[in-house]
């Protein structure tokens, strides 16, 4: 297929914002696909070129994408650098650019998506000595190939930045449109999604082998499942009454790193809760799992927490990062001894399941993970009554845990879905909310006094899966530490840009903008209405956004989340009425 059919689609899904638009359009576009080349047409259009879970990162950084554009147009740096500030993003650049010249040269050889998708995957492939050159030399002839409007996509493609506002579920919804020919079959989709992440797969199963053939997707050692999430509320009676009054299965809630564990005989792929594989990190959970879980076979879930090993105690999280890293794990994991607590089992032997409820995966979790000083399945109680509940938070609390998740016996494994058949009850002490707050690093204002040299206040966003976007909520600058105030900034040096990125929305206009990737942990006193800030705009109130008070760093940064992991607008709308709901409580 030509890349011009593509671009001309991406055109029309900018200018559009209703999802319905959105699907339709998208869903044309799937149909005119061949067969063969809707895995790549999925990839690219989401901005990637592999599902997450592969690790292949595009992101080209933006002064090598201006020098491409420089070497296509055959301008100087300085005046493609202009037009970059002046436009604010290196696609519309692109577009500008290479329109000016195109005028009057031929367009050699009309581009394919083949040829795109192949390029861009071997630019973010190559690496090494002289792969700046390369990479150059690669993109410049794409875009010497290319017509305005196809470059403004490959650039944006490139830098990361292609941002069509395409969420996976609208993928879904446009396949089920495309395929379908109406939305029935989609929850099907969805699930299949779910347990096998790679909206390539999906769409080619779809197109090649119908509704059965996604039917017939299981889950499958080696690849992820998208984690269930848990909902929150704020007292173990209120959490029992939702749950239907009966027996539930209250669980500790560790505070480590959670690992889904793939094993194969006596070998394990371990991937983080942004499911990407981190088994590299962990060689001592290899020999534990290989050692300790009476499976060839399995899928098995674990909070990997970092223990004193004089006295058996858990550590915080933060311990654990020092486990993070490319070098020195030998060293690193006989300074950071773990253990890991087992908390459900998505298959075993080839059996699937996710369908199967709470207790038949307790069940068998039970009887395949041995109990010794560094493994078990988490200590669990089975009660109907809430002030058991609150003893039991009492001793997890005691115990090292941040609390407790309750779940519904009943209940099945929701791959991806945050519902109300996992709740988790946590204790902040230091506030009225509920829950920590996990939001993105979209920019920083310079600091004065003591911060001056470093940043003062950070800029702060939480998702909004709906748009796919990243509005503000926040500025922080509070719970910093000094080793913090340094290390920040390196940390974020790379995804500093200098115009707003095109998937973060704000009223307020930091000295330094970040595209977003960071995320922390906050805690915040409550959440407000805030007319700044464009989080939840119009949700509770018109012309209001929502706020955090008071907002403070915990210490935590949460690198085992995505950006999209962040807290979603929706999850800040719900804690805002919940929040309501403390308050009418007081007041009755
Ligand atoms: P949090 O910031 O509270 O960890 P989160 O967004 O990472 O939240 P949630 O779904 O809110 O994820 O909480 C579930 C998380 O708690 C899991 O991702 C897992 O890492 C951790 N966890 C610890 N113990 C358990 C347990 N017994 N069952 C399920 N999850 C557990």
């Amino acid at each position: 297929m030509n890349y011009s059919t593509v671009a001309e689609t991406y055109r029309k899904l900018d200018a559009v914002s209703g999802r319905i638009e959105m699907t339709e359009i998208l869903a044309e576009l799937l149909k005119k696909t061949p067969r063969d080349e809707l895995p790549m047409l999925a990839y690219l259009t989401q901005g990637k070129l592999r599902p997450d879970y592969e690790g292949v990162e595009l992101g080209l950084a933006e002064k090598l994408a201006l020098r491409v554009i420089a070497s296509a147009s055959g301008l100087s740096q300085d005046a493609v650098y202009k037009t970059y500030v002046k436009l604010g993003d290196v696609g519309s650049a692109a577009e500008q650019l290479l329109s000016k010249k195109s005028q009057g040269t031929l367009i050699s050889e009309r581009l394919t998506l083949e040829r795109v998708y192949k390029t861009l995957l071997k630019v973010s492939q190559t690496a090494g000595e002289g792969s700046v050159e390369a990479k150059q030399r690669e993109l410049a002839s794409l875009l010497n190939d290319a017509s305005p409007l196809e470059a403004k996509y490959i650039m944006r493609a490139v830098t990361g930045e292609l941002r069509l506002g395409v969420a996976d579920y609208t993928m879904l919804d446009a396949c089920a449109l495309a395929f379908l020919g109406s939305k029935g079959g989609r929850p099907l989709l969805e699930r299949a999604y779910n347990i096998h992440p790679d909206l390539g797969f999906i769409v080619e199963t779809l197109a090649s082998k119908g509704l059965g053939g996604i039917q017939a997707i299981r889950v499958e050692v080696g690849v992820p499942i998208r984690p269930m999430l848990a909902e929150r509320l704020d007292s173990a009676k209120a959490i029992i009454a939702k749950l239907g009054n009966k027996v539930v299965a209250a669980e500790y809630k560790l505070d480590g790193e959670r690992l889904q564990i793939h094993k194969q005989d006596e070998d394990a792929t371990l991937f983080s809760r942004r499911l990407e594989v981190i088994t590299h990190n962990y060689p001592d959970v290899l020999e534990l799992v290989a050692k300790n879980v009476a499976s060839k076979e399995a899928i098995l879930e674990a909070e990997v927490v970092a223990i004193n090993e004089d006295t058996g105690e858990y550590l915080p999280f933060q311990e654990l990062m020092h486990r993070r890293r490319k070098y020195g794990v030998a060293e690193a994991m006989k300074q950071y001894p773990v253990a890991l607590n087992f908390f459900d089992l998505l298959s075993a032997e080839r059996k699937d399941f996710t369908n199967s409820p709470y207790r038949e995966r307790r069940a068998k979790l039970e009887s395949v993970v041995k109990e010794t000083e560094r493994t078990r399945p988490v200590p669990a109680l089975r009660t109907a009554d809430p002030e058991e509940v609150e003893k039991f938070m009492e001793e997890a609390i005691a115990n090292g845990c941040e609390g407790l998740v309750v779940k519904d016996l009943e209940g099945v494994y929701r791959a991806g879905a945050r519902e109300f058949s996992w709740v988790k009850l946590k204790r902040e002490y230091r506030s009225e909310l509920t829950d920590t707050i996990d939001l993105v690093i979209v920019g920083a204002f310079h600091g004065r006094g003591r911060r001056a040299g470093t940043y003062g206040t950070y800029l702060l966003a939480a998702y909004d899966d709906k748009k796919a976007n990243f509005p503000t909520v926040s500025k922080i600058g509070t719970g910093f530490t000094d080793e913090d105030l340094q290390k920040f900034p390196r940390l974020l040096k790379k995804y500093e840009s200098r115009v707003k990125p095109p998937n973060v929305e704000s009223n307020l206009v930091p000295n330094v903008w970040f595209r977003p990737h960071l995320v922390i942990e906050t805690i915040a006193s409550e959440i407000t209405l805030s007319p700044i800030h464009p989080a939840g705009m119009g949700r509770i109130r018109k012309e209001s956004g929502l706020a955090l008070r008071f907002p403070k760093f915990t210490g935590k940064i949460r690198d085992d989340k995505k950006p999209e992991d962040a807290t979603t607008v929706e999850e800040i709308v719900e804690m805002y009425n919940l929040q309501l709901k403390k308050v009418e409580r007081v007041v009755q």
